[in-house]
Parts: structure tokens; C-alpha cells; sequence
């Protein structure tokens, strides 16, 4: 232990001395005065420096680099709501890729295929809404959630401009679930007034499996009023901005459940990718 105290020792002397010359730039207060303190400065490694203008740079520097990781961290907040805002009980959309979309049937690839391309286009600042429909276990979530992993990319750490853009996956029925609790539960955040803010705000939203919170899929009921006001309040808010939507339902099913009204909002400007060849994937995971 005492050698190696002693070795570290040598190096500074070795490397540290004192030079003939003062800096002149300090001052400390005498009453209302500034006077100049001189300090006297050093060689090291060679170079002749002033050890109280060596620390200030230092701190200067620190102060300045604590900043911007507060501002970058600021400017990320936009960039974390697919991951801190997302409302979806099944976990595993959040893995979800194209690259790990199984294809084993022409249309998935095809509809793959398809929907990277809507991407790019909408990479390229297009506005337009995504309409992916099929039977239940085909992927539809999976490709949504894929695309918005494409779309949610950091800001640039360079340009104290980009804030980066935000995305959101929000399944119906864990929303409207979450919201009818907030009814009666005080403390729970997941108010209409917030899950509509929300979903308004997002500069990518994915509506996962509209239809389904009306629990009404296979009986002839219509959505509530409250499903209804959230999806106005929500199309309102989103005239300007990409929607993709996931559904089991056929228009003959979203005109029973929905007003035409709304029926003809959210199927605006869309896009559709249509699944009606490929089998249930979850099915095919059993063995019976
Ligand atoms: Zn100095």
C-alpha cells in the first residue's frame, strides 16, 4: 500500500511544478473593491497553466454538458410515449418487429410488405391513416406496433430544434376498461379527460382492435355514448394526423356498432390491408 502512495506521489511532483509567472485574472472583494489575487501558475505535463483558470474551464465545461443532458432529456420525453403511455395488457406487441412478423402464407408477406412501404411514405411526412382488418390472430397488432417502432425515433441530439415525434398504442377495450374504472375509482389517472388528451396528442396513434370495447363483437348492440364522445373527441383532435387502426370487425359490423357518422371518420383517408386467406396464429400454436 505505502509504495503505491508514494509512486503516485512521484508522478505529480514529476509532472507539477510551479513557474516563475502569476495569473493575474482572480480577484476577491476588499469592502467595495475588487482586488486581483495572483496565482501563481504551474508546468504541467510541459504546458504552463493557471490551476484556478484550469478548474473554472473545468466546471464551466461540467455545467454546460449537466445542461444539455437535461434539455436532451426533455426533448426525449416525445420520443418515451410509446413506452411510457401505451395503454395494452398483452405484452407481447411491445416485441413485436417486421423482422420477427412470421410470414408463412402470401398474404402476410404481401401485407407486409405492404405496410413497410406505407411506412416509408409516411416517413417521408405523408399523412394518410392505416386500416388493417382481419380475423382475430393474424398479426394486425403486430404489424401496427411494427410500424410505430419505425416511426418513434429519438430527436437529434445535435439540433436543439428536433424534439423527435411521439407514438402511441392504445388498445381499445384496456382503454375503455381503464376509463370506466376511473368513473368510480378518484385516483386513478386514466380519466376520459386524459386517455382522450392522450390519444389526441400522439403524433402516431394505433387504435388497437376498435370494436372490441363494446364487448358487442357477436350480439347486435351498439358502442356506448362514452365510446362514441372518445372516438369523436379523438378523431377531432387527430384531423391532421396518422391513425392506424386494427379490427376484427367488417364495415357491416362498424355501421351496426357505430353512427355512420363516425363510421366515416375513422375510415378517412385510409389505407386498408385486408386479411382474408391467413390462419389464426395462436391456434396454430396449440397441439389440439
Ligand atoms: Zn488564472
Amino acid at each position: 500500500m505505502r509504495s503505491i502512495k508514494v509512486a503516485a506521489a512521484e508522478v505529480i511532483t514529476d509532472k507539477m511544478t510551479f513557474h516563475s509567472d502569476y495569473c493575474e485574472k482572480h480577484t476577491y472583494t476588499r469592502g467595495s473593491e475588487d482586488v486581483v489575487k495572483p496565482v501563481r501558475m504551474m508546468v504541467m505535463n510541459g504546458k504552463v497553466i493557471c490551476p484556478r483558470c484550469e478548474l473554472e474551464e473545468e466546471s464551466k465545461k461540467l455545467q454546460k454538458d449537466l445542461e444539455s443532458q437535461i434539455e436532451y432529456s426533455q426533448r426525449q420525453k416525445k420520443f418515451n410515449t410509446l413506452e411510457k403511455r401505451s395503454m395494452f395488457r398483452d405484452r407481447t406487441v411491445s416485441r413485436a418487429t417486421f423482422d420477427n412478423y412470421d410470414v408463412s402464407e402470401p398474404e402476410e408477406t404481401k401485407n407486409k410488405n405492404r405496410m413497410m412501404d406505407l411506412v416509408k411514405h409516411l416517413q417521408q411526412g405523408e399523412v394518410f391513416n392505416i386500416f388493417l382488418q382481419g380475423h382475430p390472430g393474424v398479426g394486425k397488432s403486430h404489424l401496427a406496433y411494427a410500424a410505430l417502432r419505425e416511426l418513434n425515433v429519438p430527436p437529434d441530439p445535435d439540433n436543439p430544434k428536433d424534439n423527435g415525434r411521439s407514438c402511441l398504442f392504445i388498445n381499445m377495450e384496456d382503454a375503455a376498461t381503464a376509463i370506466k374504472d376511473s368513473f368510480s375509482n378518484k385516483d386513478s389517472k386514466y380519466t376520459e379527460a386524459y386517455v382522450t388528451q392522450l390519444m389526441g396528442e400522439a403524433d402516431y396513434l394505433v387504435i388497437d382492435d376498435i370494436g372490441a370495447e363494446t364487448g358487442s363483437e357477436h350480439s347486435d348492440s351498439k358502442a356506448s355514448d362514452f365510446i362514441h364522445r372518445l372516438i369523436y373527441k379523438v378523431t377531432s383532435a387527430r384531423q391532421d394526423k396518422v391513425t392506424i387502426y386494427t379490427t376484427n370487425l367488417t364495415s357491416e359490423k362498424l355501421y351496426q356498432m357505430y353512427d355512420s357518422k363516425l363510421v366515416s371518420r375513422i375510415t378517412q383517408k385510409q389505407q386498408y390491408i385486408i386479411f382474408k386467406d391467413t390462419s389464426d396464429k395462436r391456434k396454430e400454436a396449440l397441439p389440439f
